[in-house]
């Protein structure tokens, strides 16, 4: 268990800078956790069995993120992109799950909490740090249907696009008529005008790198390799 200024000096290092935003997600993962009873941050049994959803690309998110040590390649950290304020945070074993908005509020009240800070960041650095949980947040108890496609463990399902080719994995492919597509075909993505390109740089790979330089490394530094 770390204190709330041990977490939130690892948030900021991770982040980047100190914001008010920090503290709000710290104290934001802190009461997800406490309402799950698990440690902060989670222990590594209490890793396994959590699941969190952040419903902002917020500097809040980063703070999340860092202190539940939820992580998008773990599949431990699911990003919905929501523009609101709040994350969930799901035991797995026990199903139950708590939503934790950050309150409008808070920000209305932050010079009631701060009165001595000249500045709006300074008020909302301060007050932050003070307020308490019920004044900074709301808390819903929540239900979340996951599915096995959901879960972290081996990848589930392979299908491939019957426009594109793509193959998408654990089961995110939209089925019209019997046949599986990607949803970028299906719905649109977030880009468009895709245009395959060849490039005469793409012939490099890491090992051009390591011939060009000496001494050459030794090939001991990749004998470790993941369990994933
Ligand atoms: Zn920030
Ligand atoms: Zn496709």
């Amino acid at each position: 268990m770390k204190s709330f200024e041990e977490l939130l000096a690892g948030s900021v290092a991770a982040h980047g800078h100190l914001c008010p935003g920090q503290i709000v997600g710290v104290r934001m993962a802190m009461l997800g956790l406490r309402l799950l009873d698990f440690e902060a941050p989670p222990t590594y049994p209490q890793l396994k069995q959590l699941i969190v959803f952040i419903e902002m690309d917020r500097c809040t998110g980063d703070a999340v993120a860092f202190v539940t040590n939820a992580k998008l390649g773990r599949r431990s950290l699911k990003f919905v992109d929501y523009g609101i304020m709040a994350a969930t945070f799901i035991n797995l074993e026990t199903s139950r799950a708590y939503r934790v908005i950050s309150t409008e509020e808070a920000r209305d009240l932050a010079p009631l909490y701060a009165p001595r800070e000249p500045d709006k960041r300074g008020r909302q650095l301060e007050a932050y740090r003070v307020m308490p949980d019920s004044v900074l947040f709301r808390v819903q108890e929540v239900k979340v249907d996951l599915t096995p496609y959901d879960l972290p463990g081996p990848t589930r399902s392979k299908v491939a696009c019957v426009r594109c080719g793509q193959v998408v994995r654990d089961g995110r492919e939209v089925v019209w008529d019997g046949r599986p597509y990607c949803r970028p075909c299906a719905q649109g993505g977030y880009f468009r005008d895709a245009r395959d390109i060849a490039w005469d740089r793409m012939n490099w790979s890491p090992q051009l790198q390591m011939e060009e330089m000496e001494p050459r490394p030794g090939a001991e530094q990749f004998a470790e390799r993941p369990s994933c």
